[in-house]
């Protein structure tokens, strides 16, 4: 089942919406991003290692981990995408509420990594979903993770209120009609 609900509205958005309104609901979805940690190899138990006290991502306002996809705003792709899996990965992706996002975590999940020539091995997840941040490395550091999110924070402040705005991401890879 796909969610394609509209969202609620709440006051004038877009190009009418204050700017105060904005600033605030927009600061409020940066910090508050329910993960979704959609783990397919060594990176993934870096990912969890970058959750812990010593790099605590929680801190910048990441929160590990959602329930399920429907309760999350962000998935973190990490580890070695299978052609087998990715149905499983669009089909969780469109589950999730609208506005999300998606973190490619690691050389695998960007671009194959050093699975590159494997018959069985999808050449990104972005052919599969739209990703808003590539996190490099084969595992990344934590450092880099830390990076990732912050970059992706900033587009998050950035974006527009208005409903179109937000769903226009998708629009592209909804009508190729894939998965
Ligand atoms: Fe493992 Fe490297 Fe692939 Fe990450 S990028 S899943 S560490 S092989």
């Amino acid at each position: 089942m796909t969610t394609d609900l509209p969202m609620p509205r709440v006051g004038p958005v877009g190009a009418h919406a204050p700017k105060p309104m904005k600033v605030v609901l927009n600061w409020g979805r940066r910090y508050s991003l329910w993960v979704f940690n959609f783990g397919l190899a060594c990176c993934a138990i870096e990912f969890i290692a970058a959750s812990m006290a010593r790099h605590d991502f929680i801190r910048l306002g990441v929160i590990p981990f959602a329930p399920g996809p429907r309760q999350a705003d962000l998935m973190v792709v990490s580890g070695t995408v299978t052609d087998k899996m990715a149905p499983a990965i669009r089909r969780l992706h469109d589950q999730m509420p609208e506005p999300k996002y998606v973190i490619s975590f690691g050389a695998c999940s960007n671009s194959g990594g050093p699975y590159w020539d494997s018959y069985s091995v999808t050449k990104g997840v972005d052919q599969l979903v739209p990703v808003d941040v590539y996190v490099p490395g084969c595992p990344p550091r934590p450092e880099a993770l830390l990076h990732g999110i912050l970059t992706l924070q900033d587009r998050i402040a950035a974006e527009s209120l208005s409903t179109p705005g937000l769903r226009a991401r998708y629009a592209g890879h909804r009508s190729a009609g894939a998965g």
